[in-house]
């Protein structure tokens, strides 16, 4: 027997460290990783290339004919491709930050995403970070996670992101930048940010990631019943 084959969600603020949680879990469970904010960055970076939004984030409603020509798909494990080309890096600079949040509040882009995701995770097994996906794309996902922490301590996280990426970042930009996608996320129409109601919280303000990790197999574990199972074998019991 090993984990059964679920779904995880995890939702939760700007840069609470959803994915690097999400990444230890698919490595430590063997899950498929799958990181909704990568394509809604997919749908900005192409929309800028295109000249479909403004500096102001005015959205072009061409934006919903073209995305029909949009080929967004992970490769190399978790890596971001728009049709060949890799995009990993682009998707994660200040430019297209400033903007995904505008982008991520239009109904259609949303439902180009969604029906995206749920393409890439039609074998199961999935575990997948965002906004929404406890609440409007795997409303049945088995487990939910609802990720919080302090906004200094998400700054410097993002900050050191950046700056470890080649990138200058000004960190009350960064600050300013998490808040307001906060903001817009939050209060948008169509599936704003909102922890599940039986969303599991967790608050990594001051957790290292092996206490994250041993936060999440405890979870797991419990919700199936597997509390006395051998601990340390990958997740697989005999
Ligand atoms: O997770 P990440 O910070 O890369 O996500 C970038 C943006 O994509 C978020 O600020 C949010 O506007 C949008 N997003 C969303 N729903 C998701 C995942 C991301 O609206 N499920």
């Amino acid at each position: 027997m090993r984990f059964p084959d679920i779904t995880i969600a995890i939702d939760g603020f700007s840069s609470t460290g959803k994915s690097t949680l999400a990444r230890l879990i698919a490595q430590h469970f063997d899950f498929l990783y799958l990181d909704s904010g990568a394509m809604y960055r997919g749908v900005t970076l192409f929309a800028r290339e295109q000249g479909l939004i403004d500096p102001d984030n005015t959205i072009d409603p061409a934006l919903e004919a073209a995305l029909k020509t949009l080929d967004l798909h992970f490769g190399q494990g978790t890596v971001l491709f728009m049709g060949t080309r890799n995009i990993e890096k682009q998707i994660r600079t200040m430019e297209v930050s400033s903007q995904v949040s505008p982008i991520a509040a239009v109904p259609y882009v949303r439902s180009y995403v969604d029906r995206r995701l749920h393409e890439f995770s039609a074998a199961g097994r999935v575990v997948m970070d965002g906004r929404d996906i406890g609440t409007t794309v795997f409303p049945d996902a088995e487990i939910k996670i609802f990720m919080t922490a302090r906004p200094e301590v998400r700054a410097q996280r993002r900050f050191d992101e950046l700056v470890s990426k080649g990138e200058n970042p000004v960190f009350e930009e960064v600050m300013n930048n998490l808040l307001e996608r906060d903001y817009i996320d939050s209060h948008r129409e169509t599936s704003p940010l909102r922890r599940a109601e039986d969303a599991f919280e967790l608050d990594n303000s001051e957790m290292g990631l092996t206490d994250e990790i041993a936060w999440a197999e405890g979870l797991i574990r419990g919700k199936f019943g597997l509390l006395d199972a051998p601990a340390n074998n990958g997740g697989k019991a005999e």
